[in-house]
């Protein structure tokens, strides 16, 4: 990776975090929700769980067949030549052979079917061929090179009863779902879904719906912040736009802080003369930054009013989701008391230039794909500016660019972060 020298205007400033140190500073402060309440397997996609479950079962539960074919004994496998066996009778899944296979037996047996008593080794259909009696096909020849014990599923392949199958803290996907059904739980404790309160400040935004005056713009900010938000399954309650007046603003704040446990609010968390975000946090709460070395998104607080944690994002778009994205879903998911993990980067090859000032670390807005080598590669989505919510909405990744990193040239590696579901 080639480092350009930050040069004398680069954008550097003493009062900002890095980046690294804002997301540790936040991780650090949050107490996991402690609520935990009983649901059940319909509604409970999305939760964390609250106790490790532990299966009651072997799984498999009993030993049964990984082909359609035939259970023999092992011993009657040929190690020359050829073998003639008789077919006693069926086991389908879900309806097993009730008696025993013995020498010179087989049982025609499906996928899912209890391998019976004696038998202990499956034949696939494909490699049995079927004598045809005048009466009816009760005779199947098989020739050596068969395996002792092949084919078969044995109790306890996947897990054991008393096993641990999903810890505490671990988000229930669809395939843990289908752990917990396929051990016959379908009731157990998670964690409560956080309330999250959220609205936009400025006075130049307007509902969709509403008329345009001039000078007025509609409000993308809480649609971004909803969508993503459900997407979370976190609880939200959207309380509109807020104009730009100190004590509207306070008011909301201290409302929303009374019925959530975080409050996001996008704009008006810089230093101009229409932002209040910081001083009201400052008199009603308690700021923990509210600068980052990072871009977009360099005006974010983050504090706490009361026992509710705050967000303050930057009124930009792109910066508002870029600011969510890095810090406020890692947050909830903490709150949520997930284990979480760092996320997964990669190192792609870039085909443009990308302009980069040293001093902040960049998150631009890319298109990874694989090239005819299956080598990654990325393309910038064009001008960077986060006020261009058309970037974001074409890209698929994020190309993290180290603060004192310069321009990068055309072939150079990057790192990339691709976008999981969020955006
Ligand atoms: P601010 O952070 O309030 O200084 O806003 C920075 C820029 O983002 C300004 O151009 C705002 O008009 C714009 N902006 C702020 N909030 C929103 C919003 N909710 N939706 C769209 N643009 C916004
Ligand atoms: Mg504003």
């Amino acid at each position: 990776m080639t480092k350009k020298q930050t040069s004398c205007c680069d954008e550097f400033d003493p009062n900002s975090l890095s980046f690294e140190q804002a997301l540790e500073r936040i991780q650090q402060s949050i107490q996991p929700i402690k609520g935990k309440k009983n649901v059940s397997i319909r509604e409970a996609a999305g939760h964390i769980l609250a106790e490790n479950v532990t299966s009651p079962l072997n799984i498999p539960p009993f030993i049964n067949s990984a082909m359609d074919g035939y259970a023999v004994k092992a011993d009657d496998l040929p190690q020359t030549g050829e073998q003639t066996l008789r077919v006693i009778g069926k086991s389908f899944a879900g309806a097993p052979f009730e008696g025993n296979v013995n020498a010179g037996e087989a049982v025609r047996i499906m996928t899912g079917g209890v391998v019976p008593e004696g038998a202990d080794t499956v034949i696939m259909q494909e490699h049995a061929e079927v004598i045809q009696d005048k009466t009816a096909d009760n005779h199947i020849k098989i020739s050596c090179g068969h395996q002792a014990k092949q084919n078969v599923r044995n109790p306890g392949d996947d897990f054991f009863a008393g096993d641990t199958i999903i810890k505490a803290g671990e988000r229930l996907s669809p395939a843990r779902l289908g752990l917990l059904a396929s051990v016959g739980i379908t009731e157990f404790k998670v964690i409560r879904k956080p309330v999250v309160a959220f609205f936009s400040t400025g006075d130049e935004l307007k509902g969709v719906g509403q008329t345009l005056k001039p000078g007025e713009i509609y409000d993308s900010n809480r649609y971004i912040l909803f969508g993503m938000l459900q997407k979370m399954g976190v609880q939200c309650i959207d309380m509109g736009v807020v104009a730009d007046i100190k004590d509207e603003i306070e008011t909301t704040l201290k409302e929303a802080a009374k019925i959530s446990d975080m409050v996001i609010t996008s704009g008006g968390a810089s230093v101009g003369e229409a932002d209040f975000i910081k001083i009201i946090l400052d008199e009603i709460g308690e700021v923990g930054f509210w600068k980052i070395a990072m871009k977009p998104g360099k005006p974010l607080a983050f504090g706490h009013i009361n026992n509710s944690l705050f967000f303050g994002l930057p009124g930009n778009p792109v910066s508002a989701m870029a600011t969510f994205y890095q810090f406020v879903q890692p947050c909830l998911a903490l709150l949520e008391g997930e284990t979480v993990a760092d996320p997964i980067r990669l190192q792609a090859k870039c085909m443009n230039k990308l302009k980069k000032r040293p001093g902040r670390k960049d998150f631009q807005r890319g298109i990874m794909s694989s090239n005819e080598n299956a080598q990654l590669i990325v393309d910038t989505t064009g001008i960077q500016g986060s006020h261009m919510l058309s970037s974001m909405a074409k890209a698929n990744c994020f190309i993290v660019l180290e603060r004192d990193r310069g321009d990068v040239e055309v072939g150079e590696m990057v790192e990339v972060q691709p976008f999981n579901e969020l955006i």
